[in-house]
């Protein structure tokens, strides 16, 4: 689903964020992205979306190798991949409805099928009946819920989350972690990047662990 073969990123400034990376998600996996902070974790995220090139080394996502994606294939890429952050980066300005509707209709969704998808995606992560408030009168839990609804309104293959619970309590940490198990149990790849190793073992779920930008041993 997802393969990284010997990748490296240097940063302009001449930092070495990773080396030699090679890992291959199976398709349906989940897994844990560990390491402490700067070990490379985001940098690992931002090369799989495209947001970032690799200075050497391969991507691949199914077929299509993402390190030799034209400009103009990114935003189809960014649909088949979900993505989730700390700073979730809702529009404060736009209802829960709407934050979670702008990516179909960047894609040119017809307004019924918009609103099926984003209700279904809103009920799913237990948010039906929010859809017309303000993302500000939530708590920050349900917060990060509209961003993974936001991230699956496009059903992805593949679900990257950024040190998701950041910013959490650590039961609504572990709630929002459970909801990214319950897409990996419906065969979504999620692929959750964390410095909380409470979560893989609380989860039994394996970790990739970096290590200044290396893969530590299994
Ligand atoms: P993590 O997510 O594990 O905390 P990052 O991938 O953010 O690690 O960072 C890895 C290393 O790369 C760090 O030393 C960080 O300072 C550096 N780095 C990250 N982003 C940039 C950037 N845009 N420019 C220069 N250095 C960066
Ligand atoms: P649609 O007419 O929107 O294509 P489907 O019957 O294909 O409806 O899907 C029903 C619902 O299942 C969708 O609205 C969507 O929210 C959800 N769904 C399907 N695949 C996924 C996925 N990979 N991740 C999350 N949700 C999904």
């Amino acid at each position: 689903m997802l393969r990284l073969d010997r990748v490296s990123k240097r940063y302009p400034q001449g930092h070495t964020a990773l080396q030699g990376v090679s890992l291959d998600l199976a398709p349906g996996s989940m897994h844990f992205l560990t390491g402490h902070s700067g070990a490379g974790k985001s940098t690992l995220l931002k090369l799989a979306t495209a947001m970032e090139r690799p200075s050497g080394g391969r991507i691949f996502f199914g077929d299509e190798e993402i390190t030799r994606i034209p400009r103009r294939r990114i935003p189809h890429l960014r649909r088949a991949i979900g993505t989730v952050f700390q700073d979730h980066k809702l529009l404060y300005d736009r209802t829960v409805f709407d934050n979670v509707a702008l990516a179909l209709r960047v894609a040119g969704f017809p307004h019924r099928r918009i609103r099926g998808r984003v209700q279904a995606a809103l009920s799913k992560v237990g948010l039906e009946g929010h859809q017309n408030k303000a993302p500000i009168t939530l708590s920050g839990g349900e917060q990060q819920r509209v961003a993974i609804a936001r991230a699956l309104v496009n059903k992805p293959s593949l679900l990257l989350a950024d040190e998701p619970t950041g910013n959490l309590d650590h039961k609504l940490a572990n709630e929002v972690m459970n909801l990214f198990h319950e897409f990996h149990q419906f065969g979504v790849t999620v692929l959750v990047a964390t410095h909380d190793l409470g979560q893989p073992e609380r989860l039994g779920l394996p970790q990739i662990q970096l290590q200044e930008g290396q893969l530590a041993a299994q």
